[in-house]
Protein backbone atom coordinates (compact mmCIF):
# COMPACT_ATOMS: atom_id res chain seq x y z
CA UNK A 1 0.00 0.00 0.00
CA UNK A 2 1.30 3.22 -0.96
CA UNK A 3 1.75 5.79 1.84
CA UNK A 4 -0.89 8.57 0.54
CA UNK A 5 -4.25 8.37 1.07
CA UNK A 6 -7.28 10.46 0.77
CA UNK A 7 -10.68 11.00 3.42
CA UNK A 8 -13.64 12.40 1.42
CA UNK A 9 -16.00 14.16 4.41
CA UNK A 10 -14.44 16.02 7.45
CA UNK A 11 -17.08 15.37 9.74
CA UNK A 12 -16.74 13.65 12.83
CA UNK A 13 -15.20 10.17 11.69
CA UNK A 14 -13.54 11.93 8.41
CA UNK A 15 -10.93 14.00 10.79
CA UNK A 16 -10.46 11.35 12.95
CA UNK A 17 -8.91 8.87 10.06
CA UNK A 18 -7.25 11.44 8.82
CA UNK A 19 -5.56 11.88 12.51
CA UNK A 20 -4.69 8.68 12.87
CA UNK A 21 -3.43 7.85 9.41
CA UNK A 22 -1.21 10.64 9.30
CA UNK A 23 -0.18 10.38 13.03
CA UNK A 24 1.28 6.85 11.53
CA UNK A 25 3.36 8.05 8.63
CA UNK A 26 0.42 8.56 6.01
CA UNK A 27 0.42 11.55 3.74
CA UNK A 28 -3.38 12.43 3.48
CA UNK A 29 -5.44 14.62 1.80
CA UNK A 30 -8.63 15.38 3.55
CA UNK A 31 -11.03 16.70 1.43
CA UNK A 32 -14.74 17.88 1.84
CA UNK A 33 -17.28 20.39 0.28
CA UNK A 34 -16.26 23.22 1.79
CA UNK A 35 -12.97 25.33 2.99
CA UNK A 36 -14.73 26.23 6.64
CA UNK A 37 -15.79 22.07 7.72
CA UNK A 38 -12.12 21.16 6.70
CA UNK A 39 -10.22 24.00 8.59
CA UNK A 40 -12.61 23.12 12.04
CA UNK A 41 -12.01 19.71 10.96
CA UNK A 42 -8.26 20.46 11.46
CA UNK A 43 -8.51 22.57 14.63
CA UNK A 44 -10.55 19.84 16.37
CA UNK A 45 -7.20 17.17 14.95
CA UNK A 46 -5.00 20.05 16.73
CA UNK A 47 -7.25 19.19 20.02
CA UNK A 48 -7.33 15.44 19.75
CA UNK A 49 -3.40 15.67 20.09
CA UNK A 50 -2.85 18.05 22.04
CA UNK A 51 -5.31 15.27 24.19
CA UNK A 52 -2.85 12.53 23.58
CA UNK A 53 0.34 14.44 24.48
CA UNK A 54 -1.48 15.25 27.88
CA UNK A 55 -2.28 11.61 28.03
CA UNK A 56 1.34 11.21 27.36
CA UNK A 57 0.51 8.58 23.62
CA UNK A 58 2.38 11.31 21.77
CA UNK A 59 5.21 13.18 22.21
CA UNK A 60 5.08 16.95 21.41
CA UNK A 61 6.89 17.19 18.37
CA UNK A 62 4.46 14.78 16.99
CA UNK A 63 2.28 17.23 16.88
CA UNK A 64 3.24 19.34 14.00
CA UNK A 65 4.64 16.13 12.61
CA UNK A 66 1.43 14.80 12.55
CA UNK A 67 -0.64 17.94 11.11
CA UNK A 68 2.22 18.77 8.44
CA UNK A 69 1.02 15.72 6.62
CA UNK A 70 -2.27 16.23 6.39
CA UNK A 71 -3.26 18.90 3.24
CA UNK A 72 -7.44 20.33 3.02
CA UNK A 73 -8.81 20.28 -0.27
CA UNK A 74 -12.00 20.81 -2.23
CA UNK A 75 -11.39 19.40 -4.86
CA UNK A 76 -12.25 15.74 -5.49
CA UNK A 77 -9.45 15.53 -8.05
CA UNK A 78 -6.85 15.79 -5.14
CA UNK A 79 -7.64 12.41 -4.30
CA UNK A 80 -6.52 11.20 -7.71
CA UNK A 81 -3.05 9.88 -6.91
CA UNK A 82 -4.25 8.55 -3.40
CA UNK A 83 -3.25 4.61 -3.00
CA UNK A 84 -6.21 4.55 -0.73
CA UNK A 85 -9.34 6.32 -0.21
CA UNK A 86 -11.65 6.39 2.72
CA UNK A 87 -15.07 8.04 2.18
CA UNK A 88 -16.83 9.13 5.19
CA UNK A 89 -19.59 11.29 4.18
CA UNK A 90 -23.04 11.54 5.36
CA UNK A 91 -24.91 8.54 5.67
CA UNK A 92 -26.77 8.30 2.57
CA UNK A 93 -26.66 5.75 -0.37
CA UNK A 94 -27.20 8.42 -3.12
CA UNK A 95 -24.17 10.68 -2.11
CA UNK A 96 -22.16 7.65 -1.69
CA UNK A 97 -22.69 6.36 -4.89
CA UNK A 98 -22.11 9.73 -6.75
CA UNK A 99 -18.77 9.61 -4.96
CA UNK A 100 -17.83 5.79 -5.62
CA UNK A 101 -18.40 6.88 -9.28
CA UNK A 102 -16.76 10.02 -9.52
CA UNK A 103 -13.78 8.24 -7.66
CA UNK A 104 -13.83 5.43 -10.01
CA UNK A 105 -12.92 7.93 -13.30
CA UNK A 106 -10.36 9.71 -11.09
CA UNK A 107 -8.12 7.64 -9.48
CA UNK A 108 -5.66 5.18 -10.87
CA UNK A 109 -6.73 1.68 -11.66
CA UNK A 110 -5.10 0.06 -8.92
CA UNK A 111 -6.15 2.18 -5.70
CA UNK A 112 -8.67 0.81 -3.12
CA UNK A 113 -11.66 2.56 -2.21
CA UNK A 114 -12.92 1.95 1.13
CA UNK A 115 -15.86 3.43 2.64
CA UNK A 116 -16.76 4.01 6.48
CA UNK A 117 -20.00 2.87 6.18
CA UNK A 118 -21.75 1.77 9.17
CA UNK A 119 -24.93 0.06 7.26
CA UNK A 120 -24.56 0.85 3.75
CA UNK A 121 -23.95 -2.22 1.66
CA UNK A 122 -20.47 -2.18 0.40
CA UNK A 123 -21.75 -4.79 -2.45
CA UNK A 124 -23.85 -1.85 -3.77
CA UNK A 125 -21.32 0.57 -3.68
CA UNK A 126 -18.50 -1.40 -5.30
CA UNK A 127 -21.65 -2.47 -7.92
CA UNK A 128 -21.66 1.34 -9.22
CA UNK A 129 -17.81 1.17 -10.15
CA UNK A 130 -15.21 -0.80 -12.47
CA UNK A 131 -13.43 -2.09 -10.13
CA UNK A 132 -15.70 -4.03 -6.97
CA UNK A 133 -12.77 -6.16 -6.09
CA UNK A 134 -11.11 -3.17 -5.00
CA UNK A 135 -13.58 -1.91 -3.16
CA UNK A 136 -13.77 -2.74 0.83
CA UNK A 137 -15.93 -1.59 4.04
CA UNK A 138 -12.91 -0.01 6.33
CA UNK A 139 -15.57 0.63 9.73
CA UNK A 140 -13.58 2.94 12.31
CA UNK A 141 -15.31 3.20 15.65
CA UNK A 142 -16.13 6.75 17.08
CA UNK A 143 -13.69 8.75 18.65
CA UNK A 144 -11.05 6.94 15.78
CA UNK A 145 -7.82 7.83 17.84
CA UNK A 146 -8.95 5.60 20.68
CA UNK A 147 -11.09 3.28 20.09
CA UNK A 148 -8.93 0.19 18.50
CA UNK A 149 -11.54 -1.89 16.29
CA UNK A 150 -11.80 -1.76 12.52
CA UNK A 151 -14.43 -3.65 10.90
CA UNK A 152 -13.18 -4.80 7.50
CA UNK A 153 -15.82 -5.55 5.11
CA UNK A 154 -15.88 -8.00 2.12
CA UNK A 155 -18.22 -6.87 -0.35
CA UNK A 156 -19.30 -9.71 -2.80
CA UNK A 157 -16.60 -9.38 -5.15
CA UNK A 158 -13.90 -8.32 -2.98
CA UNK A 159 -10.11 -9.86 -4.08
CA UNK A 160 -8.23 -11.28 -1.02
CA UNK A 161 -5.69 -9.27 -2.31
CA UNK A 162 -7.41 -5.84 -1.80
CA UNK A 163 -9.03 -7.30 1.36
CA UNK A 164 -5.20 -8.49 2.77
CA UNK A 165 -3.62 -5.29 2.20
CA UNK A 166 -6.34 -2.90 3.97
CA UNK A 167 -6.33 -5.47 7.07
CA UNK A 168 -2.56 -4.93 7.24
CA UNK A 169 -2.93 -1.42 6.82
CA UNK A 170 -5.16 -1.22 9.75
CA UNK A 171 -2.77 -3.23 11.69
CA UNK A 172 -0.22 -0.94 10.77
CA UNK A 173 -2.61 2.16 12.55
CA UNK A 174 -2.11 -0.31 15.74
CA UNK A 175 -5.67 -0.57 15.31
CA UNK A 176 -6.98 -4.28 15.62
CA UNK A 177 -9.05 -4.96 12.46
CA UNK A 178 -11.64 -7.55 12.28
CA UNK A 179 -12.78 -9.56 8.87
CA UNK A 180 -16.86 -9.09 7.65
CA UNK A 181 -19.12 -10.79 5.38
CA UNK A 182 -21.27 -7.69 3.76
CA UNK A 183 -24.55 -8.28 5.77
CA UNK A 184 -26.76 -5.22 7.20
CA UNK A 185 -25.12 -3.95 10.02
CA UNK A 186 -22.51 -6.04 9.70
CA UNK A 187 -21.28 -7.31 13.48
CA UNK A 188 -20.76 -4.07 15.24
CA UNK A 189 -24.78 -2.55 14.40
CA UNK A 190 -26.42 -5.83 13.93
CA UNK A 191 -25.57 -6.36 17.99
CA UNK A 192 -25.85 -3.38 19.44
CA UNK A 193 -28.78 -2.08 17.52
CA UNK A 194 -31.17 -4.30 18.64
CA UNK A 195 -30.24 -4.22 22.70
CA UNK A 196 -30.52 -0.50 22.24
CA UNK A 197 -34.20 -1.34 20.70
CA UNK A 198 -34.90 -3.37 23.21
CA UNK A 199 -33.91 -0.98 26.11
CA UNK A 200 -36.12 1.39 24.22
CA UNK A 201 -38.92 -1.50 24.16
CA UNK A 202 -38.27 -1.85 28.14
CA UNK A 203 -39.04 1.86 28.21
CA UNK A 204 -41.91 2.17 26.48
CA UNK A 205 -43.12 -0.93 27.95
CA UNK A 206 -42.81 0.41 31.45
CA UNK A 207 -40.44 -2.29 32.25
CA UNK A 208 -38.57 -0.08 34.49
CA UNK A 209 -37.56 3.90 34.12
CA UNK A 210 -34.35 4.62 31.93
CA UNK A 211 -31.64 5.09 35.20
CA UNK A 212 -32.69 1.31 36.00
CA UNK A 213 -32.53 0.10 32.35
CA UNK A 214 -28.99 1.75 31.60
CA UNK A 215 -28.09 0.63 35.43
CA UNK A 216 -28.88 -3.26 35.28
CA UNK A 217 -26.69 -3.33 31.43
CA UNK A 218 -23.77 -1.12 33.15
CA UNK A 219 -23.55 -2.98 36.71
CA UNK A 220 -24.83 -6.37 35.90
CA UNK A 221 -23.32 -6.65 32.55
CA UNK A 222 -20.35 -4.89 32.68
CA UNK A 223 -21.23 -2.11 29.87
CA UNK A 224 -19.45 0.86 30.09
CA UNK A 225 -22.53 2.58 29.52
CA UNK A 226 -26.05 2.37 29.76
CA UNK A 227 -28.05 1.28 25.99
CA UNK A 228 -30.17 4.29 26.67
CA UNK A 229 -27.61 7.12 27.05
CA UNK A 230 -25.14 5.11 24.30
CA UNK A 231 -28.10 6.02 21.80
CA UNK A 232 -28.41 9.57 23.22
CA UNK A 233 -24.16 9.83 22.34
CA UNK A 234 -24.53 8.20 19.25
CA UNK A 235 -27.70 10.14 17.84
CA UNK A 236 -31.14 8.80 18.27
CA UNK A 237 -31.95 9.22 14.11
CA UNK A 238 -28.47 7.48 13.69
CA UNK A 239 -30.12 4.46 15.40
CA UNK A 240 -33.34 4.64 13.84
CA UNK A 241 -31.86 4.36 10.16
CA UNK A 242 -29.87 1.31 11.06
CA UNK A 243 -32.76 -0.29 12.25
CA UNK A 244 -34.28 0.29 9.22
CA UNK A 245 -31.28 -0.82 7.49
CA UNK A 246 -31.56 -4.39 9.17
CA UNK A 247 -35.37 -4.50 9.35
CA UNK A 248 -35.51 -3.57 5.80
CA UNK A 249 -32.31 -5.81 4.68
CA UNK A 250 -32.93 -8.95 6.98
CA UNK A 251 -37.09 -8.84 6.62
CA UNK A 252 -37.01 -9.89 10.16
CA UNK A 253 -39.52 -8.63 12.05
CA UNK A 254 -37.38 -8.74 15.06
CA UNK A 255 -35.29 -5.75 14.30
CA UNK A 256 -39.03 -3.81 13.82
CA UNK A 257 -37.72 -0.28 15.56
CA UNK A 258 -39.51 0.68 18.29
CA UNK A 259 -42.79 3.05 18.02
CA UNK A 260 -40.98 5.60 21.00
CA UNK A 261 -37.74 5.50 19.02
CA UNK A 262 -39.77 6.58 16.39
CA UNK A 263 -41.85 9.36 17.97
CA UNK A 264 -38.54 10.58 19.67
CA UNK A 265 -36.92 11.30 16.20
CA UNK A 266 -39.96 12.78 15.09
CA UNK A 267 -39.74 15.47 18.02
CA UNK A 268 -36.43 16.17 17.23
CA UNK A 269 -35.27 14.60 20.40
CA UNK A 270 -31.91 13.28 18.78
CA UNK A 271 -29.37 12.86 22.02
CA UNK A 272 -26.86 14.84 23.08
CA UNK A 273 -26.42 16.85 19.80
CA UNK A 274 -30.09 18.77 20.31
CA UNK A 275 -29.45 18.62 24.17
CA UNK A 276 -32.67 16.38 25.03
CA UNK A 277 -33.08 12.30 24.08
CA UNK A 278 -33.68 9.93 26.72
CA UNK A 279 -31.78 12.91 29.10
CA UNK A 280 -31.45 15.93 28.89
CA UNK A 281 -28.13 17.83 28.89
CA UNK A 282 -27.01 21.14 29.96
P1 LIG B 1 -20.73 13.90 9.75
O1 LIG B 1 -22.06 14.42 9.40
O2 LIG B 1 -20.05 14.35 11.01
O3 LIG B 1 -19.72 14.25 8.54
C1 LIG B 1 -20.02 14.03 7.20
C2 LIG B 1 -19.20 14.99 6.37
O4 LIG B 1 -19.36 14.65 4.99
C3 LIG B 1 -19.63 16.46 6.51
O5 LIG B 1 -18.51 17.26 6.89
C4 LIG B 1 -20.13 16.82 5.11
O6 LIG B 1 -19.84 18.18 4.74
C5 LIG B 1 -19.34 15.85 4.25
N1 LIG B 1 -19.90 15.63 2.92
C6 LIG B 1 -21.20 15.46 2.57
N2 LIG B 1 -21.29 15.28 1.24
C7 LIG B 1 -20.03 15.33 0.74
C8 LIG B 1 -19.47 15.23 -0.56
N3 LIG B 1 -20.25 15.03 -1.62
N4 LIG B 1 -18.13 15.33 -0.71
C9 LIG B 1 -17.32 15.53 0.37
N5 LIG B 1 -17.80 15.65 1.63
C10 LIG B 1 -19.13 15.55 1.80
O7 LIG B 1 -20.83 12.31 9.68
P2 LIG B 1 -19.97 11.21 10.49
O8 LIG B 1 -20.60 10.96 11.81
O9 LIG B 1 -18.52 11.57 10.40
O10 LIG B 1 -20.26 9.92 9.60
C11 LIG B 1 -19.58 9.69 8.38
C12 LIG B 1 -19.73 8.24 7.99
O11 LIG B 1 -19.17 7.42 9.03
C13 LIG B 1 -21.18 7.76 7.82
O12 LIG B 1 -21.21 6.84 6.77
C14 LIG B 1 -21.48 7.08 9.16
O13 LIG B 1 -22.45 6.09 9.03
C15 LIG B 1 -20.13 6.47 9.49
N6 LIG B 1 -19.87 6.22 10.92
C16 LIG B 1 -20.21 7.13 11.86
C17 LIG B 1 -19.92 6.87 13.20
C18 LIG B 1 -20.23 7.88 14.27
O14 LIG B 1 -20.25 7.49 15.46
N7 LIG B 1 -20.45 9.14 13.95
C19 LIG B 1 -19.26 5.68 13.57
C20 LIG B 1 -18.89 4.78 12.56
C21 LIG B 1 -19.21 5.06 11.24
Amino acid sequence: MKKNIAVIGAGTMGNGIAHVFASFGYQVVLIDVQKDILESALKKIEINLNRQLKKGVIRENQISETLDRIRISTEMQTAAQAGLVIEAVIENDNVKKDIFKTLDELCQPETILASNTSSISITELAAVTSRPDKVIGMHFMNPVPVMKLVEIIRGLSTSDETFNSVYETAKSLQKTPVEVNDYPGFISNRILMPMINEAVYCLMEGVADKEAIDTVMKLGMNHPMGPLTLADFIGLEVCLNILEVLYKGLGDPKYRPCPLLKKMVAAGHLGRKTKKGFYTYE
